[in-house]
């Protein structure tokens, strides 16, 4: 394993991060951990190096943490930094630190919390970090001895991250970044931004939830086979991922022991850190096809919202993009398959055109939720 200082802390941290979210389950249900295959996951991870663990109190339906800690007996423990993250979007009431707190150093059966991280902030969450002065909050736990460092994982506008990122004196940061992702939410130019401030970056969804991994075909599968790259996609996006300035290591959700081995592989192989140029022009290449790709050019930029029937039109899109991009059929069903629950999927839609006459990219909005809705559906 390779090991990078993450910056003021002056932690020796392992350039790979085990992500808790995707453990093997059981009976198709995401609240049902494998206990066995994950534990087994866990301590071959941390037998060969990786010494920083990510969990977070909503992982697996809240059984992420408690499972971390069963890997975690016999001595682990003691190998690794555990990151665990406040469900902000929770918190209604300054006494609810204290208790969601306590309820996770519980399902750790812990004392302390070596990185703790204000989890998933975006604008809202922003404003509640502020008026609960959860900052302070939490420097009191560190001095208390019950928190090591303090971050936040982000998933807003790069406005906002540049916000947050100067609202306070952070240990450390997480986002969002793979080749694919280079300007969406923080991107590159927030990790930059973090980076010239010395604040330590840690990235997640290195391979886009699986996406940048999957078995090529059709034309990604010509663009593989054209060009002379002997290795996997997924260790593709993982090196574009560490051969980005200021990345201080990556997090992969690891979902069975093999995907565990060719990470660590990568990880303790990939010492110089710079692409060749095989990799580069590939990644391009890739880049290319996935952006041709694109149905709907929606900048996610929200001008067109609120709409009076609460129609999500910029995640809708994403949806859609996602779908043609990707071929990821049973994601995109699931993912829409929310917004119909909540009664904001495209169906609403009443072609009032209010969107239309907001939207900068003058998209025909009302023409392209149907589209989505039906390719979607029926994919
Ligand atoms: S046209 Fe449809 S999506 Fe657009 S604002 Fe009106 S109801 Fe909402
Ligand atoms: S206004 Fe247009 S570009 Fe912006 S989020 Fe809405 S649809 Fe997308």
């Amino acid at each position: 394993m390779i090991y990078k200082d993450l910056g003021k802390t002056g932690f020796k941290v392992s350039k790979l991060g085990f992500g808790c979210m995707r453990f093997p389950t059981l009976n198709g249900r995401t609240d049902e951990i494998d206990k066995e295959k994950t534990i087994e996951m866990l301590r071959y991870a941390i037998d060969n190096g990786v010494n920083y663990i990510d969990t977070a109190y909503p992982y697996h339906g809240g059984k992420s943490e408690g499972v971390v800690s069963l890997a975690l007996k016999d001595g682990y423990r003691q190998k690794v930094k555990i990151a665990d993250k406040l469900p902000i979007w929770l918190i209604n009431k300054k006494e609810q630190l204290d208790k969601y707190f306590n309820e996770q150093l519980e399902r750790l059966d812990d004392s302390f919390i070596d990185f703790y991280i204000m989890h998933a902030l975006d604008k809202e969450g922003f404003e509640t970090l502020k008026k609960h002065d959860i900052c302070k909050w939490a420097e009191k736990k560190k001095k208390e001895g019950q928190i090591g460092y303090l971050g936040f994982s982000f998933h807003d506008d790069l406005d906002t991250f540049k916000k947050i990122i100067d609202y306070y004196d952070w240990d450390f940061c997480q986002i969002q970044l793979n080749y694919m992702d280079t300007e969406y939410q923080a991107g590159l130019k927030g990790l930059k931004y973090a980076y010239d401030r010395n604040i330590p970056v840690i990235v997640m969804e290195p391979i886009r939830g699986g996406n940048l991994a999957a078995k090529p075909k059709g034309d990604i599968k010509k663009t593989y086979d054209e060009s002379q790259y002997t290795g996997t996609p997924a260790e593709l996006a993982l090196k574009w991922v560490w051969s980005q300035p200021g990345v201080s290591l990556l997090l992969s959700g690891m979902n069975n022991i093999a995907q565990v081995k060719e990470n660590i592989k990568v990880a303790s192989s990939f010492e110089n850190e710079s692409l060749t140029e095989v990799e580069e022009k590939l990644i391009e290449n890739l880049q290319k096809i996935y952006e041709k790709r694109i149905k709907v050019n929606c900048t996610d930029c929200k001008y067109c919202l609120p709409c009076p029937q609460n129609v999500n039109i910029p995640d809708i899109f994403k949806i859609y993009n996602n779908l043609s991009m990707y071929n990821n059929k049973k994601h995109s069903i699931i993912s829409y398959g929310m917004y119909q629950k909540k009664h904001t999927d495209a169906s609403q839609c009443i072609e009032c055109g209010r969107c239309e006459e907001r939207c900068p990219q003058n998209i025909e909005i009302i023409r392209k939720l149907k589209e989505a809705e039906k390719a979607i559906l029926n994919n």
